[in-house]
């Protein structure tokens, strides 16, 4: 046993190279009883109650703990080895339990509520009456009100449903880990089509595990190049199918690595935690502090969108169809075409090629033009910091200032595949400024990803411009974190209602479509050279391409997540799986196989006990307010300091200190309006 253990203390830098995972239990263990004390101490603290005795030291009971809790969970997600996901499901239980007890509290709920009655509770600033006001809704939400028996049942149910949870996300890790392809060096002409990048890295791969020829996994950067540009359709098929049907049961992972029974799980606890508390159906208790307000509202918004897509979806489709066969394919599309003859579409109509962008966008001009952009957006100034240690040699630490020079706080950049970290893109928040307070630290945060590598020791690694939006839109995440003023913990950065929580992410990506940005990051890596005028302008044409299929595809995913967290009763719809496929099967351009299960690695619905349950309608609400919002940006200079300032101020400096909804228009002096989206779309508003 370590003598000082690093998680014990909120510290800046975070000591993240010198955690291991023999340091979480003890540290989780020693934080939760600290952590109880304090809760303690605020139901004994004497009348009459005041805010700094009973709410102001709820918002700072739990910020250790949280803090190695958070690291914890960063470790699992970015290292994965086995003692730290051990380590990690040891503590998950106990954590879960104390959380949902919080809550469950009726000393402490009685004290919010004799403060709630006091003359100082009356003349609060807006924003602390706002952080009273949703805490004790928080606690009635989650059960203050019931009786002991209520009470104990959903404690029970919200320890399952973390155990089932963190359960699937690792079942997705291993069934995606458990499938590779390899191809022989003999028949490297089955590869025609895919981009050199893609071989190159594919005979890394095999070399990397012993093996000769190519391997291919269904990790996004091998994956995805595999679908939109191979020719051979029958290792496009093995590839697709592996993909949908993993952790299923029936595909990668095996009958080990199984899902179906956890999902059919999760949906009905959570079911029964919404009927307990009240709620017709768990979308409404989700929604209930959001700006949809209901599930009702939110699938009302799913649908009017679908609507407005629907015509513009059936073109798409009947035009991929003709052109396909107009060009020698036979037969229907299946689903593992769609990708391949989009690309050979796009290329046609716009002629250019996805994969001779790539040397445009080396990842370190491309992080230098994302930080020149917040720099003439915000006036703040991103630089290397050399003395934060990190988690891993590929990780990058740098620092925020302000425009007068202050530091506002740091954050990591960790981009690239590793075998037994989680896939996708995120950003984590793992320290808070809380400016004024006692407790003024820095913001700090890590932004994490599954880009393309170097090629080899020395090369850069070369993006293609999706990955470029994905950085753009984690790095939105965190400015949010990051330029956060507001003092109250809870209601801080990106602690906001998670349809609101997209808008600064989604409304970064405008940037890496506009030219004048554009001009300042993509340049080619060995001669410097923009991007030839002409394909920029195709490349930006391109933008509006099948982009009613790429909505209409987040609507599938978004209604399947509302139907099943609202009407579905196995009883009446049966096995939950063959429920889901239906309705994908309504949103998708071609007909889905009966292997297709999506659903068993749908981490977002099922890979944390809440995560974007019932809220997977918010990326398309916040798509709304984030194009809607850019309007602002071109109206008034999409790098103006003006308007970048004006953003920072009403709504990443204010997490959630108001309604979202008057934080935007704030911003934008009204209310959103889904015109631009279409617009942006090529879709007539
Ligand atoms: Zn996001």
């Amino acid at each position: 046993m370590p003598s000082s253990n690093p998680l014990l203390e909120v510290r800046v830098p975070v000591p993240f190279d010198e955690v291991r995972a023999e340091h979480i239990e003890p540290a989780v263990d020693t934080l939760l009883v600290r952590a109880q004390e304090a809760l303690d101490a605020i139901v004994a603290s004497p009348s009459p109650r005041t805010y700094a005795s009973t709410l102001g030291a709820l918002d700072l009971a739990t910020n250790e703990l949280d803090y190695a809790t958070g690291l914890a969970s960063h470790f699992e997600s970015v290292l994965g080895t086995p003692q730290l996901r051990e380590a990690f499901a040891a503590v998950t239980p106990k954590v879960t339990t104390f959380y949902s007890q919080i809550l469950l509290s009726e000393p402490l709920y009685r004290s919010l509520r004799e403060l709630d009655a006091t003359e100082e509770a009356k003349g609060l600033d807006p924003a602390r009456r706002r952080y009273l006001t949703k805490t004790l809704a928080d606690f009635r939400r989650n059960g203050a009100e019931l009786d002991a028996i209520g009470k104990k049942r959903l404690g029970d149910i919200d320890v399952a449903l973390s155990e089932l949870t963190l359960k699937f996300a690792q079942n997705v890790v291993d069934a995606t880990a458990s499938f590779e392809l390899l191809v022989d060096e003999a028949d490297v002409a089955r590869l025609e089509g895919l981009p050199e990048g893609a071989i190159a890295a594919a005979k890394k791969s095999a070399e990397g595990k012993g093996k000769s020829g190519y391997r291919f996994t269904l990790q996004a950067p091998s994956y995805g190049p595999v679908m939109t540009f191979l020719r051979d359709r029958g290792l496009r098929e093995t590839l697709y199918r592996a993909q949908v049907s993993r952790a299923s049961g029936k595909g990668p992972g095996g009958p080990e690595r199984d899902n179906t029974a956890i999902i059919k799980d999760v949906v009905a606890l959570r079911r029964e935690k919404a009927t307990l508390l009240g709620f017709a159906h768990f979308a409404d208790l989700v929604t209930d502090d959001r700006m949809a307000k209901s599930g009702k509202e939110a699938m009302a918004f799913v649908t009017m969108l679908r609507d407005r897509l629907q015509p513009g979806f059936e073109r798409e489709n009947a035009e991929l169809a003709a052109f396909a066969t107009k060009h020698g394919h036979q037969g229907n599309l299946e689903p593992w075409d769609i990708s391949y003859w989009a690309e050979t579409q796009r290329r046609a109509l716009f002629d250019f090629d996805e994969e001779t962008l790539r040397p445009y966008f080396p990842l370190d001009r491309v992080t230098r033009g994302l930080f020149e952009v917040a720099t003439s957006l915000y006036g703040i100034t991103i630089e290397r910091d050399a003395a934060a240690p990190a988690w891993h040699e590929d990780v990058t630490a740098w620092a925020v200032l302000d425009s007068d020079g202050k530091r506002l706080g740091g954050f990591y950049l960790d981009l690239f595949p590793r075998e037994t970290k989680r896939d996708g893109a995120w950003m984590g928040a793992v320290v808070d400024r809380l400016p004024g307070t006692t407790h003024e630290l820095e913001n700090v945060a890590v932004v994490v990803g599954n880009l393309t590598p170097p090629r080899g020791p020395g090369q850069p690694a070369l993006l293609n411009h999706r990955e470029v939006e994905t950085l753009f839109h984690e790095f939105g995440h965190m400015m949010h974190h990051v330029l956060s003023e507001v003092p109250i913990r809870s209601l801080a950065g990106t602690r906001v209602p998670s349809d609101f929580v997209e808008l600064p992410s989604m409304i970064m990506e405008n940037w890496c479509w506009e030219s004048a940005a554009l001009d300042r990051f993509a340049r080619h890596g060995e001669t410097g050279a923009p991007i030839p005028a002409d394909v920029k302008e195709r490349m930006l044409a391109a933008r509006t391409y099948r982009a009613a299929n790429a909505l209409i595809r987040q609507l599938g995913f978004s209604t399947v997540d509302l139907l099943l967290h609202t009407v579905y009763d196995p009883k009446e719809h049966g096995d939950v799986m063959e429920y889901a496929r239906a309705v994908f099967g309504r949103f998708s351009p071609v007909p889905l196989g009966s292997d297709y299960a999506m659903l068993a690695s749908f981490s977002h619905l099922f890979g944390s006990a809440y995560g974007y349950a019932a809220g997977y309608y918010s990326y398309q609400w916040s798509e709304v307010l984030a194009a809607d919002a850019f309007g602002r940006f071109r109206e008034g200079g999409i790098l103006s300091r003006e308007v970048g300032d004006r953003f920072r101020r009403t709504i990443l400096a204010r997490g959630e200190t108001d309604d979202p909804a008057v934080l935007y228009r704030a911003f934008l002096g009204r209310d959103p309006d889904v015109g631009a989206l279409l617009t942006r779309l090529g879709i007539a508003a």
